[in-house]
């Protein structure tokens, strides 16, 4: 039997567990590693045995046994069912005190149950978030850990010590209790949705109204790149687009089926939105972008139909629209990310957390898909007032955003006359819009209501509740 000498224990050794694995040993850590078949957990020793301290086990009992008091044991398999059966098969064999974290892509609500279940058993349970893929794992990933502050004071110095730096500071922060680290790792990947589905719409006006050449365009990028807009994503367009098929000599971009695909994450962030009431439009279009995209027999049926038309751009009028794009990006991704920080805090209403919205953009500038250069500003915002409603409350966003409003409405109103759907730019510049209204219909929303419903309205000029008695139309 082995001693129990491992600071942490790793099961599911799939690319992820493989990877965080091996990060946690070459950081100096014993590493116990289990994984259901054990080939994999033989394949890691003889790769990546001589690494660090590992100690590996082929049953549950060996694996708990192997891990030092309070026990830290992760779990690194698919969400759902999966996860559900490896904790009911761990917990049975661990002691009051002892630590379980899961650092799959669980679904807040399912984190939160299983929290509320092992608390029950005197364990502490951790739903993690854990971005930036395969990569992100051995190297440094971004880490929103929920679970109780107690559990982070034991977790806490492990995460940072694997988690990615940017400038010496570690991107992992006690999110909040129970489902919270999770929650916030699902608006993550909604704003990722929005910003992956700006940036294509920027790149298909680039093409469609500019006429820039694939490779042009990723000259573009690459020059946002150094500026405002700096981020892993823009960074990676710029590849992508500057890439050339093999086969075919031409744009890779041109060789790829236009049908994107989702693996649910998303989906998860508009539904929650839905039920919190958080207007996360740009991401909810992101979203269904997406499913459009993927409606073969729909696009088959109406390709063609007639759309707008406008002459194409001189040289000189096409530089221009390109940096009219800039601008609109810039400022959708403002909101995005906007929205974004805005559910966060409903959720922190609903759910009872306490969730510090300067650290949440300070463990996303590095690890995590959406690092981007801006959110070290995102973090000086919410550091200075951190009871920010809007980013649009802080004045150099307030003023970007304002210089940037008439270029970022010529950029929709050109795309809607020439029949290019801008379905995130158009939500962003809606947003914006809907927050600066100083009346919405709305009120006539409340008429309507009222007549068909006796659903009663309030009232601009006294308080109270009203109801009209309608003469119905013969
Ligand atoms: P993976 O490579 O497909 O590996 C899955 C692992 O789960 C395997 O070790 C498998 O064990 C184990 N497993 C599955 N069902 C099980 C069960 N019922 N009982 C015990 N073990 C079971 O998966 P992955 O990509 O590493 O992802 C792991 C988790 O990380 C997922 O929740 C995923 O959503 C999340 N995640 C992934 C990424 C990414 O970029 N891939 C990024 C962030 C988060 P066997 O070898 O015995 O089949």
């Amino acid at each position: 039997a082995a001693d129990a000498t491992a600071q942490i224990g790793v099961t599911g050794l799939g690319v992820m567990g493989r990877n965080l694995a091996r990060n946690f040993a070459r950081n100096g850590y014993t590493v116990a590693v289990h994984n259901r078949s054990p080939h994999r957990t033989h394949e890691l020793m003889k790769e990546y045995g001589d690494e660090g301290a590992f100690v590996p086990a082929e049953t549950a009992q060996e694996f708990v046994a192997a891990l030092e008091r309070p026990r830290r044991l992760m779990i690194m398999v698919q969400a759902g069912p999966a996860t559900d059966a490896v904790i009911d098969e761990f917990a049975a064999l661990m002691e009051p005190g002892d630590m379980i974290i899961d650092g799959g892509n669980a679904h807040f609500a399912d984190t939160r149950r299983r929290e509320a279940a092992l608390r029950e058993q005197g364990l502490h349970f951790v739903g993690a978030g854990v971005s930036g893929g395969e990569e992100g794992a051995l190297n440094g990933p971004s880490i929103m850990p929920g679970g109780s502050a107690e559990s982070y004071a034991v977790l806490g110095p492990m995460f940072e010590s694997v988690s990615a730096k940017v400038d010496g500071e570690p991107c992992s922060t006690h999110i909040g209790t129970d489902g919270a680290g999770h929650f916030v790792k699902m608006v993550h990947n909604g704003i990722e949705y929005a910003d992956m589905q700006l940036i294509a719409e920027a790149y298909d006006l680039l093409r469609q109204v500019g006429g820039y050449s694939p490779a042009e365009i990723a000259d573009v990028f690459r020059r946002w790149n150094e500026g405002r807009l700096g981020s892993y994503l823009i960074e990676i367009t710029a590849e992508v687009l500057a890439h050339t098929d093999a086969e075919t000599g031409g744009a890779f971009v041109d060789i790829v089926t236009d049908a994107a695909g989702q693996k649910g994450t998303g989906r998860w962030t508009v539904q929650t939105a839905l039920e919190l009431g958080s207007p996360v439009t740009a991401i909810a279009q992101a979203t269904f972008a997406r499913a459009s995209s993927s409606q073969a027999d729909l696009r088959a049926a109406y390709r063609g139909l007639p759309g707008g038309t406008t002459p194409p751009l001189s040289r000189t009028e096409a530089e221009r629209f390109t940096a009219q794009v800039e601008q609109a990006l810039y400022a959708s991704k403002v909101i995005a990310y906007d929205q974004g920080w805005k559910m966060i805090q409903d959720a922190a209403t609903e759910y009872g957390w306490s969730i510090d919205l300067a650290a949440v953009a300070g463990i996303w500038r590095g690890g995590c898909i959406i690092r981007a250069s801006f959110l070290d500003r995102i973090r000086a915002a919410y550091t200075a007032d951190p009871g920010l409603v809007s980013l649009l409350g802080e004045e150099t966003f307030a003023r970007e955003i304002g210089d940037a409003q008439v270029p970022w409405r010529e950029v929709v109103a050109s795309a809607a006359r020439r029949g290019i759907p801008v379905p995130a730019f158009s939500a962003a510049l809606s947003h914006y819009d809907t927050l600066r209204a100083e009346r919405l219909p709305a009120a006539l929303l409340q008429g309507q209501r009222d007549f068909f419903g006796a659903h009663t309205y309030g009232r601009t000029d006294r308080s109270g509740t009203f109801h009209t008695h309608w003469s119905r139309p013969g």
